[in-house]
């Protein structure tokens, strides 16, 4: 039987990590990659803002700050990013530690959806070159262990290694193939806020530093800011039979795209639970599913202007009365956040907002959109059994989905660090 060197699932930047990493150092081993989708590489496609400092998108429980950063530095010398300018950071950096804030400096760089798919289509074609076996719109469905090999809707193939990526949106195939291999997983963190969108002149900061890290008191922070040509967007889990719901999420264009004049960005809140109620997969689902119904199907939209004063918001608020922008997802019920939001995640959201309108004055206009849910899940962390993200026998299992990252960087690196373990088992 003639087996692959080494399979991998998901082309995302996980994925695409692993592969740059082996092939770095043994050209010669035989690797396929496969992913469900016919377009490939996951998520490089959205937004493609790139983070390059500690600890953006790295979890503190899988990995070191002088890891990371020597990790991190590999990732930069492979992708090469051109590192966006900050200015004025001082300015912001002084008022934000008045009030508790920190304000992280983070070396950036922004391709856009567009660019991220320049980024991709030259990334695949290299792999293509050093005769990798690209596998699009085949999907892995199922694996055995035992004899090593991999199912898919198409054939069966035969490894030696396997690395599995499939993001977030690979939970459910995760966990089925973590239960079955008997992997033991924790699954109890999840981060759950609102996606703010305002006019740029009511957050000029996006113009001095594109994607502002700000850290607030209770484990609250923003996250994914977007301008220029900037659209908010939503995200569909689950299916007919669980319940569906919507995550909203954000991206922007890059710079050769008219620009729209608005911004979006998340504050999210981190919310890790404790026996017995342990499951922030379960967690993310009940509130998804909550705000769903409150917003007939849809995520939910309020102005400030009426949240302040504790009113739901209608149509006429993003026609009339509040009309200041029109919302870039206007598919979104017009309604009362307060009603689906848990009091604890809306409080520390709402007060990070007003300590946010005191560093950077203009985000509480009554005219800004909130935007709920934003959803964040990051759990089924397997208990791995070395530093390599090895999780059994010949198995890998890194990326979002596997909890090890948070983010496109971060994702790489943990391919690279697979990647290295399986050098060291070949030596
Ligand atoms: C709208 C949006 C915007 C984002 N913007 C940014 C950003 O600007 N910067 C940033 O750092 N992060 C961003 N992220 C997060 C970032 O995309 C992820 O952190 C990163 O892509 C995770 O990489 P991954 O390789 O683990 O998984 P993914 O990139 O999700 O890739 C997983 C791949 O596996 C495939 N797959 C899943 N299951 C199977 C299966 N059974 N068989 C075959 N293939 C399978 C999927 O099709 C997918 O292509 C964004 C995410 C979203 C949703």
């Amino acid at each position: 039987m003639n087996r692959t060197d080494v399979v991998i699932i998901g082309t995302g930047p996980a994925g695409l990590g692993a592969a740059f990493g082996l092939l770095e150092k043994k050209p010669e081993l035989s690797i396929t990659i496969l992913d469900k989708s016919e377009v490939s590489s996951g998520g490089l496609r959205n937004d493609c803002k790139m983070n390059f400092t500690w600890p953006i998108g790295f979890p503190e429980s899988c990995w070191d700050q002088s890891q990371a950063e020597m990790y991190l530095r590999r990732v930069e010398d492979f992708l090469e990013p051109s590192i966006m300018d900050k200015k004025n950071v001082g300015r912001y950096t002084q008022r934000a530690e008045k009030l508790g804030v920190r304000l992280l400096e983070i070396r950036q760089s922004h391709l856009g959806t567009d660019g991220g798919l320049e980024l991709i289509r030259r990334l695949i074609g290299r792999l293509r070159d050093l005769g990798v076996e690209i596998a699009l719109g085949e999907k892995a469905k199922d694996f055995d262990l035992e004899s090593k090999l991999v199912r898919t809707d198409k054939r069966e193939i035969p490894y030696k290694q396997l690395i599995v990526a499939p993001g977030r949106g690979g939970f459910a195939f995760l966990q089925k193939l973590m239960n079955k291999a008997g992997i033991a997983y924790r699954d109890n963190i999840v981060d759950i806020g609102l996606r703010i969108e305002t006019r740029e002149e009511r957050y000029p900061i996006v113009r001095d530093y594109y994607d502002p890290k700000f850290y607030f008191p209770k484990k609250t922070r923003t996250f994914c800011t977007n301008s220029r040509s900037a659209y908010v967007v939503q995200e569909k889990y689950g299916d007919e039979d669980t319940g569906l719901w919507y995550s909203v999420n954000g991206h922007a264009w890059s710079s050769s795209r008219p620009e729209n004049g608005l911004t979006n960005f998340a504050i999210l809140k981190t919310v890790t639970l404790t026996a017995p109620l342990a499951s922030g997969q379960s967690y993310a689902r009940m509130l998804g599913m909550q705000a769903a119904l409150l917003g007939g199907g849809r995520p939910i939209m309020q102005r400030v202007g009426d949240f302040r004063l504790g009113k739901r918001s209608f149509a006429e608020s993003f026609t009339g009365d509040l009309y200041d922008f029109e919302p870039t997802l206007p598919s979104c019920t017009p309604g009362d956040i307060a009603l689906s939001a848990p009091g604890k995640i809306l409080n520390s959201v709402w007060n990070a907002m007003k300590l946010l309108d005191t560093i950077v004055p203009g985000l509480l206009h009554p005219s800004t959109i909130m935007y709920y849910p934003e959803i964040k899940l990051y759990a089924n962390r397997p208990a791995f059994v070395d530093e390599y993200f090895r999780a059994a026998e010949n198995l890998y299992l890194i990326g979002d989905g596997a909890g090890t990252s948070r983010g496109i960087t971060s994702a790489w690196a943990s391919g690279l660090r697979a990647a290295e373990g399986i050098l060291r088992s070949l030596n």
